[in-house]
Order: C-alpha cells, then structure tokens, then sequence
C-alpha cells in the first residue's frame, strides 16, 4: 500500500474543525474540489480546503472520500477565504457559511443553460416593447444601443458590453471625482447623498469606468423589492446585468453563478447572499442603502451584515468598497470620523425641489377636536383630497399589516393569543384568519371570544382596514395595497401600476418606504407613527428616523417640492425634531453610553421549550461566561439572562445575554473565548442545538 493522501474537507455542519479524510487509489482533488463523503453516517458534498495534510487523529480511523464530483463546479480559493472571515467575525463554523453559499446541490445544468438563452431572448424582447413605447428621442435611443448589445450577447456571447455614458452634474462629477481619489489610496468610501441626489448615478458612472477597465461590480441593494425598479434603471445602461436574491428560483441563481464563474467582467445586482458568488476579478462593491437592517441576516448562521461582510470581501478581492446613505449608519459614520472611510456628502437634489415640507398632527388633541374619523385626521383628509384633486399622487405608510393588529373580547376583555409565543394575534381578512406575526401560527376567525363566547372587538387599525377607509373616503379613486400579504406575483403589478398612475393611493408597510421613484407623488403620510418607535431597544429611535427620512424622499420628485404629513400621538418625539433639521448628535450619545459603534455588542441566545430548564441554563451560561472572562485583562461586561420584547417563539422560550466588548485590539481573542465558552458549555449539558450566538446583533 503506498502513501495515502489526506485532505480536509468543509462540511456544510457546525463544525469547528474542517474533517480530515483520505484519497483512494486513483482519486484526485485539489483545494476547492468538491467531494462526496461519509459524516456521522450521512453523505455529504463538502469542499476541500486543504490537501497534503498530517492528520491530527488516528490515521487507521480515518475515512476514504467517496468520490470527486467532477460535475461540480469548483470552489475558488478566494470563497474559502471569504468562508473563513465571515466564520472568524461572526463566531460560526466555516461549514455555516458554505452552506450558505453552496445550498441546492441538485444539478440541471443543460436545461439552466436553455433557460439563459430564453431569458436574454426575454429580455430583448422587453427592451424592444419599450423602445417602441419611449416618448423620448433620447431615450428610445438608450433602449436601441441597449437592444444592439444584447443582440450581440445572444449571437455570440461576447464579453458585457458597456454602453451610452452617464452624464453627471458638476456636482455630482466632483463627488464622483472625490470617491475616484479616496479609491485610489484603498479607502472605503462612505457617500451620504439626500434622497434623488443622484447618488444612483454615481453609481452607475463608477460601474461603467469599472467595467471598462475590465473589472466586475456587485451591486448590493438590501431588498428585492427595491431590486426591482433598479434593474430596469441599471438594464437600460447594462442589459447583461445579473440579478441574483433569495426570491429567484434555485435554477437561476445557479445560472448567474455560472456566469459569473466564467465571464469576464460581469455586473451583478444583489441582495446580500450575492457576497457569496464565486467573485473573481472584482473592482467595486457597491452597498446601497447601507444603513438598512435587512443586510443584518438574523438566522440560520452566517448571521452576518451583507454591509460588513462588503467590506471584507472588498479585502479579498481587492476591490473598491463604496456604501451610499441618505441617512448612514452610525457604525459607518464612526469609520468615517476615525479616518477609516472617507467620507463624500452630496446635498443638493437633482431635480431642484425642497425636501418635502413637514407636518405633524397631534392625534390626541385632534380626537379632542372631534378632527379625526376613523384612523385619519380631517387634516390629513383634506390634503389627500387636494392632491387628488391635482392629478398628483399619495402613498400611506402604516407600519402594522392586517385588518387589525389584536382583537378584544368585549364581554371578558380577554385577547387572544397565539398559543406558541403568548404575544397578540393578528385579524386579516380576505381571507378572514387570525395570525401570529412571529411563528405564522394560524387559526379561523370565529369572531368570537375562544373562552366565554362574547363578541371580539379588533383594537387598531393594520394596513387593510386603513385601506378600506380610503375606499370610503375616496370611492373616486384607485386604492391598492402593497405588504407582504400581497402574493409575490401581484407587486411588480401594483409598483407598475402606481407608476404608470393607475393607482392614486398606494397603502403599505415599510415595503413602500423604500427606493421607488415615481413622478406624481406628491403626499406621503404615516399613520400612527407611533408604533415605528416603540421597541425596547436603543436603536429603534435611529431606524425609525432612517425610515421617516427615506419615505420623505418619496415626496416630491421632480422639481416640485412635496408634502410628508405624520399621525402621531406623541408629536414632540425627539425623532421628529431631528427630522425637521436638528442635528442631533447621537454619535456623541452613544459614546456616553458605551453602546455601539463605541463598543461591539454580542447577544447569546438560548431557545428551549422547557421553561424552567431554560432560566437554570441560561443563568448556568452566565457564570460559565463570568468565569471564561474572569482572567482576562478587559474582561467585556456581561448582561442577562434576560427576556428579550419576543419571549417566546413558536413554542420555544427565548433567553438573551448581552456580551458588550470594549473595542482594541484583545478584542478579536475575547471572542473566540466566547465562542469557545459557548461551545464547551453546549458540549458539556448536551444544549448545542438550544444555543446561538449572534454578533452585531440588528
Ligand atoms: P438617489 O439615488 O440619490 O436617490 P437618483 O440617482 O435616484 O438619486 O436621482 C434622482 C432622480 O434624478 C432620478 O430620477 C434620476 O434619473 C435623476 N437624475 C439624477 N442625476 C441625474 C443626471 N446626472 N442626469 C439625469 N438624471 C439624473
Ligand atoms: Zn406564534
């Protein structure tokens, strides 16, 4: 028997070591090659991460891979190093992030490969209908430069072609030229640019020149709901850009990953899995809306931030790292003010409308007045009907989807509960249910009280009963509805159609809030702001400023400055006085607290059905952390066992404990102490699966 070789092989496990098996007679692999091999009794495709190596246990228990899939695609050294960070920051197992990154293993190669020629033949066809329909010289124009390129793509595959130039202001040049020479000395940029700035287009300019150069661009966007209306902007400029989410079929995102494997310069537009394409040749990483939660993956692990994770990637592959805010998060303003980012502001709007005047009503005092009829103040009526009245359009936020967020028992005041996590449920019609807005229990709507039989009174408007009211106020006029009960094939529908101006009133929650761009919006308005605020929770104030700030920008479009109104019943919220031009300074604030960015926070989360199993175990945890932490010099602060705002979920108790981490440099060790405090105690009780550890939580 000759010498046997040994590899490690990443599993898509919570692992923390890559396992160690043996090449049979004849078989080879490389890093990266994808191998098929026994764990634990099951299969597994896992990826190579190292070959050659000495075995650290017994040689003669150690394992012969199954086969090499040769069908599969290789994985780049560089995803590996990608894997490693993600897995080193956020204290998962490298096999959490591949498995993020490789999730469907099933192979239909040849009928994808079809699907992507009728795809671009698709795509042609779209530009063709919009061509004919462009009212514009110049923009019929744009379409038949981007139609020839396609065409040339489908008959024979050159490389991206990159068309007509995106012209600039002066004022834009001169942003575009500051982030081109903060580039040049490898730093990363922040661009804090109001709302229709164009920041957009300074993007589309740094694509271009990137492309040009013979680079490719990631395109981050938080959500695809604003994916959406972007790629049709982007197309017109790059018809070959490839949009890849979580909402696109499992053949497609393996279509684009192929592409993006073998093309040259590509364009990708994303949401944050995008990160974990096999990127080579990469130039420029673009995070917009930077600021946005939803880059914060909250679970399964990797529960990594599609922003920082940019920042890493941007590392790796050598790239330019541009995040775009019109409110920046306080973690990236803090990077700017150590020196870390540059940071390039962008003040002035492009079509040169004020930013949307506003105005708040008290709800209070108007239910006082007799001003208010239903959820809607006869303000707010007033000037819903005057911008109807000029052919201009309203967008209402209501931050609660449903026809009402809890019912009462008007007999015995009880209010029903979902039976899993013990928080209210949630009336919605059409059909008529009841729902837990956590777990997605649900159950039939009776109308009456579970327990006595009395009548159930809703308490609260949600979005549809907001929704019906505007259909009585304005029989006139067209009323949609956009949140997520609206089925995913309707939405493009309704955004198509609110631009078009089909619809005149467009109710939604957050959704709506985000990046569309339409010419004859004039009013926005929020009902109950209220509940924007609301949580326990430090940052809650700074997202809904983030949300209030972005819908403004909604308003007002082109050239005419629009109206934002806010129901509330608490007019003299601090986040309203910030929204009306006071600068609060709330780095300042954070630093007198110790909160983040100042600090790095780490919450450890335990789930258990058992109650009391959970609060001894969790107060178990806590000294078990206290004693990993009682030798080291800066040991973090410890907090909890603590009920977090949702204690239960899905029939699971939820038990908290906030790790706050003083930030330098013992910083990186102390949180592998606390991964490896976590570990050995789920080791030692049998309590793995109950744990999770979530860093920089959102
Ligand atoms: P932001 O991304 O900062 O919100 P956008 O890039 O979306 O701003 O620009 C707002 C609006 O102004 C868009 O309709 C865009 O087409 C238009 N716009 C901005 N800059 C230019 C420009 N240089 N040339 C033509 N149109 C522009
Ligand atoms: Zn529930």
């Amino acid at each position: 028997m000759g010498r046997k070789t040994f590899i490690q092989v990443i599993l898509p496990l919570r692992l923390e070591w890559d396992p160690c098996y043996y090449l049979p007679e004849g078989m080879q692999a490389e890093v990266g090659s994808r191998v098929r091999v026994l764990f634990a009794h099951k299969e597994y495709i896992g990826a190579v991460s190292a070959v050659d190596v000495v075995p650290e246990t017994a040689v003669e228990r150690i394992l012969p891979i199954l086969s090499v899939e040769s069908g599969l695609p290789q994985v780049l050294p560089e995803e590996i190093r990608l894997w490693k960070a993600v897995a080193s920051y956020y204290l998962c197992s490298v096999g959490e992030v591949y498995k993020a990154a490789y999730p469907a293993l099933k192979r239909e190669q040849e009928a994808v490969e079809a699907r992507e020629q009728e795809r671009l033949e698709a795509k042609l066809e779209a530009l063709r209908t919009k061509m004919e329909k462009a009212r514009r010289a110049d923009t019929r124009e744009r379409y038949a430069d981007a139609a020839r390129a396609l065409e040339a793509r489908l008959q024979n595959q050159e490389s991206l072609p990159v068309l007509g130039d995106v012209d600039l202001t002066p004022v834009q040049e001169t942003a575009a030229q500051r982030i081109r020479e903060a580039f040049a000395q490898d730093k990363t940029v922040l661009l804090e640019g109001v709302t229709g700035s164009g920041k957009t287009e300074i993007y589309l300019k740094l694509t271009r020149e990137t492309l040009q150069k013979g680079r490719s661009v990631l395109y981050l966007v938080p959500e695809i709901a604003l994916s959406r209306q972007l790629e049709e902007r982007i197309a017109a400029v790059f018809p070959d850009v490839q949009v890849f989410h979580s909402g696109e079929s499992a053949a497609r995102r393996r279509n684009v990953a192929t592409r993006v494997r073998e093309a040259g310069p590509y364009l990708v537009l994303g949401t944050r899995s995008a990160l974990f394409l096999p990127h080579h040749g990469l130039g420029l990483i673009i995070v917009d809306e930077e600021h946005d939660t939803s880059y914060k993956q909250d679970s399964p692990a990797p529960r990594y931030n599609g922003r920082d994770t940019a920042v890493m990637l941007g590392i790796i592959q050598e790239a330019h790292v541009l995040l775009g805010s019109a409110t920046p998060s306080l973690e990236s303003l803090y990077n700017a003010e150590i020196g870390r980012y540059a940071k390039v502001e962008l003040s002035e709007r492009f079509h040169q409308g004020e930013q949307a005047r506003i105005q708040i009503i008290d709800t209070v005092a108007e239910r006082r007045k007799r001003g208010m009829e239903g959820s809607f103040s006869r303000k707010l009526l007033h000037e819903i009907q005057a911008t109807l009245d000029a052919g201009e359009q309203v967008l209402v936020l209501r931050a609660r989807r449903s026809y009402s967020p809890s019912l009462q028992c008007t007999e015995c005041g009880q209010i029903p509960k979902c039976p899993h996590c013990h928080i209210p449920l949630s009336w919605h019609r059409q059909p008529d249910r009841l729902l837990c807005h956590y777990c997605g229990h649900t159950e039939p709507y009776t109308g009456t009280c579970p327990s006595c039989g009395g009548a159930l009174q809703p308490i609260g408007a949600g979005t549809q009963k907001i929704e019906e009211e505007l259909k009585a106020f304005f029989p006139e006029s067209e009323i949609a509805r956009l949140d997520s009960d609206t089925p995913d094939n309707e939405e493009a529908a309704i955004i198509q159609r609110f631009a078009a101006g089909e619809i005149n009133i467009l109710v939604g929650t957050q959704i709506i809030t985000k990046g569309f761009d339409f010419d004859r919006l004039n009013l926005v308005a929020v009902i109950q702001a209220d509940s924007l605020m609301g949580q326990q929770d430090f940052r809650a104030d700074e997202r809904a400023f983030q949300l209030l700030e972005q819908f403004r920008g909604r308003s007002g479009r082109r050239g005419k400055s629009g109206r934002f109104i806010i129901q509330t019943r608490e007019p003299q919220h601090p986040v309203y006085a910030r929204l009306q031009g006071g600068e609060a300074d709330l780095l300042s604030e954070r630093k007198l607290f110790g909160y983040p960015p100042y600090t790095r926070l780490v919450h450890v989360i335990l789930k258990d059905p058992n109650g009391k199993r959970i609060d001894f175990l969790s107060r178990e945890l806590r000294n078990a952390l206290l004693a990993a932490f009682s030798e080291t010099d800066t040991p973090p602060s410890v907090i909890g066992p603590y009920a977090p705002v949702v204690d239960r979920i899905g029939d699971e108790s939820v038990r908290q404990i906030r790790i706050t981490f003083a930030r330098n440099k013992a910083l990186p060790a102390l949180k592998q102490r606390l991964a490896q405090a976590v570990s050995d105690f789920g080791k030692e009780r049998k309590y793995t699966a109950h744990l999770s550890i979530d860093v920089d939580p959102a």
